[in-house]
């Protein structure tokens, strides 16, 4: 291939029989992510600059459980975590509980590229944030700017089914399955040189502890990339820590010299439990695994090849489109 692309919005998604109109929202919303991804990779720039906008552009989308609209804490505050990894260098830059990045993933990116320390916390990562004063990259929101009446309902029904929170009305709290709770965005890219790079970025699981930090900013277990493969996963983090979901895929095929497709598919079906999550994953090939043992997961990917022909396709249930 000439480069490939392959992004998620999360394995927390719609239910097959939900609205078609929000279904139709989120394939619109994961196509114009797409097309951020594709017009970098197509003009020959590079597999991170592809991640980043990506990943940006599904940070901005309140539909996505990242960046505006990210899931809240216990508290009602929305607690981000994000991770960039360079598979050419294997250089990589993660932030946890950072609460007034807009765009966490290029703070990670920003780490990343200090090639001094790999992951900053909370009010370090705040602190670090203040310094970038002159990156346009980095703009700085109230938290209340990632709050939106839809992640505000999710954290109420949460709390009304761990009892803290009283319901005047009874209402159902259907939108409160499993998947609900999470989301996650991410996006992995190689570009004409043959260079793997892979983005995460989320909110974490609705309603979690105050400093909980999951899977997408532990390199290996949500986020990695390599020379031979870049990996982005969504689910429960604790479980992508559990097994490190990203490294097993990885050390999969590098040792018992395993596709990419098999590994993957080895991990999510295998190793973890169903509803459990699923991921992205794309070798130097440009081959890409997009396996979820959940109802469903938004993804899409793009690829052009040596002969000049090109494939692309978004879904969330079964068939990619
Ligand atoms: N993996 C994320 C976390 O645990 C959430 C998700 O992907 O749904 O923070």
């Amino acid at each position: 291939v000439q480069w490939a692309l392959a992004l998620h919005g999360g394995a927390g998604t719609l239910d097959k029989t939900d609205d078609p109109i929000m279904i139709a929202k989120y394939e619109a919303a994961l196509r114009a992510a797409l097309e951020k991804g594709t017009s970098v990779l197509a003009s020959g720039g590079s597999s991170l600059d592809a991640c980043e906008a990506v990943v940006r552009e599904l940070e901005d989308n309140e539909l996505f459980n990242a960046g505006k609209g990210a899931a809240l804490n216990i508290e009602g505050v929305a607690e981000l975590d994000a991770a960039f990894m360079d598979g050419s260098t294997t250089h990589y830059g993660t932030v946890t509980g950072v609460t007034t990045v807009r765009n966490p993933v290029s703070l990670a990116r920003i780490v990343m590229q200090q090639r001094k320390f790999g992951m900053l916390a909370g009010a370090g990562a705040e602190a670090f944030a203040n310094e970038q004063t002159s990156n346009p990259q980095i703009k700085r929101v109230p938290n209340a700017w990632f709050v939106t009446p839809r992640r505000r309902q999710m954290l109420d029904d949460v709390l009304v089914e761990r009892g803290i929170l009283k319901r005047a009305t009874q209402r159902s709290t259907a939108t409160l399955d499993h998947a609900a709770r999470m989301g996650t965005v991410g996006c992995v890219a190689l570009d004409s040189k043959g260079n793997l790079a892979a983005a995460t970025s989320t909110g974490g699981l609705t309603g979690k502890l105050v400093g909980r930090v999951g899977d997408a900013p532990i390199i290996g277990a949500g986020t990695l990339a390599t020379s031979d493969v870049a990996i982005s996963c969504t689910g429960s983090g604790e479980q992508f820590i559990r097994f490190s979901v990203a490294r097993a895929v990885s050390e999969r095929m590098q040792l018992l010299h395993e596709s990419v497709h098999d590994a993957a598919k080895h991990v999510i079906f295998s190793t973890l439990a169903k509803d459990d999550g699923g991921l992205i994953a794309l070798d130097a090939r440009g081959e890409i695994a997009l396996p979820y043992n959940t109802v469903g997961m938004y993804r899409g990917f793009a690829k052009k090849f040596a002969d000049g022909t090109s494939q692309s396709g978004v879904g969330i249930f079964e068939e990619v489109k």
